[in-house]
């Protein structure tokens, strides 16, 4: 039986293509840490972990010990994990057993680390996340102290093995200001690591986007989500990367991600006729129609109601009506030669035209990263060259 109404192919060649430009950019000397939480931003942690292995990436970070453990059936015994977000108590022992790093982002945390660490006769290894002018987690000035000295006593079971925070807004150079004071704020935090005599193995504060906006935030390691997959983390980002290059056009990255699915039935529409529930749209004229087998049960977003395009034949169709729990309609009325059966790309390339994905909501793009991250994890991925 055919269970799934669409399917997402990977580009192993795309991603190979990806990381090397994000290592010329880093330097050799600087860390990738792949960023896979939301399952991978929707490529699927199955499939895209074992190719970024491919491409020589041995590091990953995910929101959840949840993710973590997904990540770690997948991927090499080499590899290691970081999760930046939630572990609960109960799963910190699974963390330090497993050899998962995790950030602990206040004082009181770290206790409960050194229990389990004893208990399991292993270490934790353990990236402190600091406050610079995010405002989401991170330890504050007046509790660092307390915290390295507790890393310094302990250093037998917690292995101090990243400083860290994470800029709020890199994407957009009008917020260079707020960046720098995080910056700033992030080197006091060096500092004291400095004179306390205790430094971190991985110093790591930036994201994609910070690789282009904020110069000198690389350090020992990026945190690389959005930029491996493919995707500009903003116009700033790209802008600033043509200004190095000193050119008006080049695009270095290409997107891994296609997701395809078959046309369902063909039909006619009677000028006058009002297409799919309601009276989003009326058919001024005669028009011929697809209908798709999807909806955003799963995981078209209803937000492309009469916005979306998808690709036939190598030409753009628009939906027309309402995206349904599964199923919409796009108008086929210029598409000539159209069968049921028909392959349509609603996010990749076909022919001479391409249907991107905006990591940030941009009508011009409609379709963005949010779509990306919640698409339904049993649809089927395949890997391709
Ligand atoms: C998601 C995330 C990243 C990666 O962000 P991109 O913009 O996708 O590169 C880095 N660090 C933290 C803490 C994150 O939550």
């Amino acid at each position: 039986m055919v269970r799934h109404s669409s399917r997402i192919s990977l580009s192993q060649s795309a991603l190979a293509n990806n990381i090397s430009f994000i290592r010329k950019k880093i330097g050799v000397g600087t860390r990738i840490s792949s960023v896979v939480k939301a399952n991978a931003y929707g490529h699927g942690i199955e499939q895209f972990v074992p190719m970024a292995e491919q491409c020589g990436v041995d590091h990953f970070a995910v929101a959840s010990a949840f993710e973590a453990q997904e990540v770690l059936k997948y991927c090499a015994p080499t590899s290691k994990i970081m999760i930046m977000g939630i572990l609960y108590d109960c799963d910190i022992p699974w963390a330090i057993d497993n050899g998962i790093e995790f950030y602990v982002f206040n004082y009181s945390r770290l206790p409960k680390a050194l229990e389990a660490a004893q208990k399991l006769g292993k270490k934790a290894i353990i990236h402190l996340e600091v406050e610079t002018g995010a405002n989401r987690t991170g330890m504050w000035a007046h509790e660092f102290p307390l915290a390295l000295d507790f890393m310094k006593q302990h250093a037998t079971h917690l292995a101090f093995e990243g400083l860290c925070t994470h800029f709020g807004g890199a994407e957009h150079l009008s917020n260079k200001f707020k960046m720098d004071v995080q910056h700033k704020k992030y080197e006091d935090f060096l500092q004291v690591c400095h004179d306390a005599g205790i430094m971190p193995r991985y110093r790591h504060i930036a994201c994609s986007a910070a690789i282009f906006n904020v110069p000198g935030s690389t350090y020992d390691m990026v945190r690389v989500g959005i930029l491996q997959y493919g995707y500009w983390p903003s116009p700033d980002t790209y802008a600033v990367h043509l200004k190095d290059m000193g050119k008006s056009s080049d695009n270095p990255l290409r997107r891994i991600f296609t997701w395809k699915t078959d046309i369902m039935d063909i039909r006619k529409v009677l000028a006058g006729e009002f297409i799919g529930y309601g009276t989003t749209f009326h058919a001024t004229k005669e028009m011929r129609i697809a209908v798709l087998p999807l909806g955003y049960s799963n995981g078209y977003p209803r937000g492309l109601s009469n916005q979306g395009k998808v690709l036939i034949g190598g030409k753009i169709a628009s939906v027309v009506g309402l995206i349904n729990m599964n199923l919409f309609m796009v108008d086929i009325t210029h598409i000539p030669d159209v069968e049921i059966g028909d392959e349509v790309v609603l996010v990749g390339t076909q022919q001479q035209h391409t249907l991107t994905v905006a990591s940030f909501t941009d009508i011009a793009e409609l379709v963005n990263t949010e779509m990306l991250s919640r698409l339904p994890a049993a649809i089927p991925r395949k890997v391709v060259s």
